[in-house]
């Protein structure tokens, strides 16, 4: 099955699918951190539905709540009216998010995926503004429609004015730390404020807390608290894309807790539909001036969703699993630090909670021509894929990100126990070693 499987996969399926090219796995079942295969070989899955699976696989309090409103005889469609099961999700929702904007704040149901979420947030603040700009920022991911590709960079578009992310490791301005962040920072000032510098005025900034897709880039908090000061001084949204680094993810139960920036707008997916499809945006009740119907969308409604997602907000809630990804990523983070004291072709481990990012270097190439004094050495794409091949042989799922698919990104799900982030540092490191050889 597993063979035949694969193979009318291949024949029938896009080219342009990408988890089924680099995974030739068929799950036919799964439990917690653990993927079974049909050809019977067991997976430790440190990809958790892209970020999504903040329980692993089929925790039983997840099946519980989609178990119930199956037996309860409750429609499963009902477009966007007011339900029991929506009601409850509501409110659940509203105990997790940051006082400030709990106690003031408006929901839209957006649809079944992220990138609904984020044109939704766009309309809104175009609406509530007036202005069409947005500011977006270098390796930012926020989804594949039009208006979310514009701002990830992916599709020119004269409404988005692209500003520099900061990095520690790899800083465009060759100083990385605080000083590049404040570069970063001044760099916005400047093309909001001159008149000259062609960047209309905007509705909203977009950033996400950690970037995922770009490579599991952190943004220090000083200059978070920046962003947030630079907008609230311009009458800027600030719009928090939430949908990877949210529900506990990152140490806190989303992630602008770090930093303590309340944003105007927060964009919430996957792991709030606790494995199943469901997009909201959460926003301060002074922008809530646009039409009805101004954001519309069959499937808002995924009841399934919202009682899985429920279950899925009180059970991280009540047993402290942001916490717990707190503690859990910053022993791992310590331990492959520690690895990459051993292997020059890792150039730097970064990550916040259970987000972590391991970027691969060729210690051996030349810096680029014109680099900077602190240029490091170039990126390793084929070695990136390599580890990712060993890491599936020994029985461990893992993705890449990055501007050039260099960074292998460890997303486990918050439920992991000790041994198992024992186990995935340790296959990981015995991939390194078989890769680079
Ligand atoms: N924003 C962020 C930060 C994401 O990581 C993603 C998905 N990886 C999206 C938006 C888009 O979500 P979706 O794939 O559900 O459209």
């Amino acid at each position: 099955a597993h063979e035949g499987i694969l193979r009318r996969q291949a024949l029938r399926e896009s080219a342009a699918r990408t988890y089924a090219r680099s995974l030739p796995i068929v799950p036919v079942r799964a439990r917690g951190m653990t993927i079974e295969g049909a050809d019977g070989r067991r997976y430790l899955d440190c990809l958790s539905g892209a970020g999504t699976l903040a329980l692993g696989h089929n925790h039983p309090v997840v099946l519980e709540a989609v178990k119930k409103v199956i037996d309860s005889g409750a429609p499963l469609h009902v477009l966007d009216l007011a339900t029991p099961v929506k009601d409850a999700f509501v409110t659940e929702l509203f105990a997790t998010l940051p006082r400030e904007l709990a106690d003031d704040a408006r929901i839209q149901f957006c649809g079944p995926a992220g990138t609904d979420a984020v044109e939704a947030a766009f309309t809104l603040v175009r609406a509530a503004t007036g202005r069409s700009g947005l500011l977006a920022f270098t390796g930012a991911y926020h989804g594949m429609t039009t208006g979310a590709l514009a701002a990830s960079g992916g599709a020119p578009d004269t409404t988005v004015t692209r500003l520099p992310f900061p990095h520690d490791y790899r800083c465009p301005f060759g100083v990385g730390g605080e000083r590049g962040a404040d570069i970063a920072a001044r760099w916005t000032e400047y093309l909001l404020d001159d008149p000259k510098s062609g960047v209309p005025a905007p509705a909203a900034m977009i950033v996400e807390p950690v970037q995922g897709e770009g490579g599991v880039n952190p943004a220090p908090d000083g200059w978070l608290r920046r962003m947030r000061e630079i907008t609230r001084d311009r009458s800027v949204a600030l719009i928090a894309d939430e949908v990877q680094t949210g529900v506990g993810r990152t140490g806190t139960f989303w992630a602008v807790e770090h930093s303590g920036v309340v944003p105007d707008v927060m964009v919430l997916s996957k792991a709030i539909g606790g494995s199943l499809p469901l997009a909201v945006i959460v926003y301060r009740s002074g922008l809530d001036l646009w039409e009805p119907g101004a954001h519309a969308g069959t499937f808002r409604g995924n009841q399934l969703a919202m009682a899985a997602g429920a279950a899925t907000l009180a059970y991280v809630r009540e047993n402290g699993l942001a916490e717990r990804a707190g503690t859990l990523g910053a022993r791992m983070l310590a331990r492959l630090q520690a690895l990459s004291a051993e292997h020059p072709s890792i150039g730097h481990v970064r990550g916040r909670g259970l987000m972590l990012g391991i970027e691969l270097v060729d210690p051996q190439a030349p810096p680029a021509c014109g680099a900077p004094e602190s240029a490091v050495p170039p990126p390793d794409p084929a070695l990136a894929a390599a580890v990712r091949q060993e890491c599936l042989r020994r029985g461990l799922i893992v993705e890449l990100g990055g501007r050039h698919s260099a960074v292998v990104r460890l997303l486990p799900p918050l439920t992991l126990t000790d041994e198992q982030a024992t186990a995935v540092v340790d296959r990981l490191a015995d991939a390194l070693r078989a890769a680079e050889h």
